[in-house]
């Protein structure tokens, strides 16, 4: 069966419309763009959110010619009803599709082109228990790394206060709430527990970012929301 099929865990809105809006840090964005390269579903609500984005950027744009450069200014609430207007009146976006991943190997697309190749490329370092892991190189707003979990061992306590993204790329991992194979994306906070368990069978690789607390609900206005649920 293809992995986009499989997938049970995605993408959330307000992760998927931060991406869309270029506002994650670098090792986010790898793993956002890595997740939708497998993820038929998550590559559909990614190219509307682009194109209500893409919308808004071109109302704001108006707008703001309209009027002096200094009053490029947030949009007034008032416009708001002309501008969801607009985005409607829009129509449906032409744009390219997201680039599918061609998966000749272990690594979707975006991951290979950090990685300079696929699994045989990683430069594993030993992080004990057996757990390998590899450091990509990102900028420092957040970090990416890849692991690398024998079959049956448990992710040793790797601490973080942030938001952290596990896309898994081979084998499963389970925690105290769900099981994630591949394809699947975890998405945890610093409050969640959290202590991963490769499955028995197959060895476990992922590809994890985490940053400093993040907060992805804020950069979009609410009124909009109901909107962006397509
Ligand atoms: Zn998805
Ligand atoms: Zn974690």
């Amino acid at each position: 069966m293809k992995v986009s099929a499989m997938i049970r865990h995605h993408i959330s809105d307000s992760l998927l419309m931060a991406y869309s809006a270029g506002q994650l840090p670098e090792a986010f964005n790898l793993v956002v763009a890595s997740h939708v390269s497998m993820c038929d579903e998550c590559r559909a609500r990614l190219e509307s959110f682009d194109a209500v984005g893409g919308a808004l950027l071109e109302a704001s744009l108006e707008h703001a010619h309209d009027q002096s450069p200094a009053a490029a200014a947030p949009m007034a609430a008032d416009s708001l009803a002309a501008t969801m207007q607009r985005i409607r009146a829009a129509g449906p976006a032409r744009r390219e599709p997201a680039p599918r991943s061609v998966r000749r190997g272990l690594f979707p697309t975006p991951l290979a082109s950090y990685v300079g190749g696929d699994l045989g490329a990683v430069k594993w370092k030993p992080v004990g228990g057996g757990v390998r892991q590899a450091i990509l190189p990102t900028d420092s707003t957040a970090s990416a790394r890849l692991l690398y979990i024998p079959a049956g061992v448990g992710v040793p306590d790797h601490g973080h206060r942030g938001t952290e993204l596990t896309l898994v790329l081979q084998g499963a991992f389970s925690d105290a709430y769900d099981r994630f194979g591949p394809g699947d994306l975890e998405i945890a906070t610093a409050d969640d527990e959290h202590s991963p368990v490769a499955e028995a069978g197959a060895d476990c690789i992922c590809l994890a970012a985490t940053d400093a607390p993040l907060k992805f609900n804020t950069f979009l206005p609410r009124v909009l929301q109901p909107f962006l649920r397509i």
